[in-house]
This record gives structure tokens, sequence and C-alpha cells, in this order.
């Protein structure tokens, strides 16, 4: 089974994802944690991502196809979960045409809340454990593995608003499309971690 989450940012995507892979064994392809390779690494791919990413844009549908088609090459037939791919309605027909999508999560959480929840998120620099900072009583380490925890530069409020009126005018509509084929779930993401997944748990049997 190969399956999409969708969700806007801060919906808890990346958070679900995790206990996904652990609990269902699918490969957990996230576009954002590529491109965020790439950057760290200097990659043409991650110069080019960089100044979309910084502004809160969506990093052309060519670069990130490209990204995808490759992860998808790397996973050998393995089932696996895209998260933060397909983001507009061209990803999403390109997608059509390279694999087979079983299921679509839409993980809802109030847009009020989401701009706290992501100008609030911290991630570890060196494992990538991500919380939020009220959970962290004021530290600065990871507390998984004592690393530095930093704010990633496109949780800054300015760019938050961005990425959220991006998800509202591209990525909305993939809903109604995948509603249509008769792929979508929709769960509430207003819970705690554990009762999202229990939701989501029903979803995938
Ligand atoms: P994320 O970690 O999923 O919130 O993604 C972080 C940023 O990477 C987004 O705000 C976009 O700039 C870029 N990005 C991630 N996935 C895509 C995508 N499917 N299409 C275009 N840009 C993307």
């Amino acid at each position: 089974m190969n399956i999409i989450l969708l969700g806007a940012p801060g919906a808890g995507k990346g958070t679900q994802a995790t206990r996904i892979e652990e609990n269902y064994g699918l490969t957990h392809i996230s576009t954002g944690d590529i491109f965020r390779r790439h950057m760290r690494r200097q990659t043409e791919i991650g110069e080019e991502a960089r100044s979309y990413i910084k502004k809160g844009l969506l990093v052309p549908d060519e670069v990130t196809l490209k990204i995808v088609k490759s992860a998808l090459d790397e996973v050998h037939g393995k089932n696996f979960m895209l998260d933060g791919f397909p983001r507009n309605l061209n990803q999403a027909q390109q997608l059509d045409g390279i694999a087979k999508i079983d299921k679509v999560i839409d993980i809802r959480v109030d847009f009020d809340i989401l701009t706290d929840r992501i100008c609030g998120r911290r991630s570890c620099l060196d494992c990538g454990y991500t919380t939020h900072i009220s959970v962290l009583g004021g530290a600065n380490t990871c507390p998984k593995c004592g690393c530095e925890m930093t704010q990633r530069v496109d949780d800054r409020e300015e760019t938050v608003r961005s990425r959220l009126q991006v998800y509202a005018t591209q990525t909305a509509s993939l809903v109604e499309y995948y509603e249509k084929q008769g792929k979508l779930f929709t769960v509430d993401g207003m819970g705690t971690p554990d009762e999202v997944f229990a939701e989501i748990k029903k979803v995938l049997g």
C-alpha cells in the first residue's frame, strides 16, 4: 500500500509519518526533508530550492518532480508514504503517471492553531527530532541526542504566513482531487499525536 499524507504546514505530517514508518514499514519520502538535505550539502538543487523555501514559496515543479522520481526509484518497489508531495494539481497529475497511490490521509487542523505550532517548532540539527518549544522547558538541547535544537528558516512568522497562503491557494484543492478518486480519508489532527495516530490506524487497518 502506497499513501500520501496531506495537510497544511504544522498539521503534524512529519510526526505521524515517523509512527507510520515504524508501525507499517512504509518508506517515508518527505520532499521538504530532501530539499533541506540538498541545502545542507549545498548542491545545485539545494541552492535553487533555498531561494523559494526561504520565502515560503513552492519550489518549481520541474525540480520537485526530479527529486521525487529519484526517491521513488530508490525505494525499489517497496511501499512508500509521501509527505509534503504533491502540493499542487500539476504535481498530483504527474504523480498519477508514475506511481499507484492507494490512500490519501488528510490531517485537518484549524488554521489559527497552525501558526503557533509552526513558529514554536524546533528541530535537532543532528538527528532531526522535532518538538514544540514549550516542551523543551527553556533548554536548547535535543531530548533524544543532546545536540542543538534550532528553528527552521521557514518557520519564522513572516514566512509561515506565505506558506499557509500557498497551502490555501494551491494545495487545499487536492482534497477534492483525491476525493473524486475515492482515495481520501480525513483525520482530525487537533488531538495529541497518540490520538491522531489512533485515527490513522483505523484508516490503514
Ligand atoms: P515541508 O518540510 O514539507 O514543510 O517543506 C518545506 C518547504 O520545501 C516548502 O515550504 C516548499 O518551499 C518546499 N517544498 C516541499 N515540498 C514541496 C513540493 N511538493 N513542491 C514544491 N515545494 C516543496
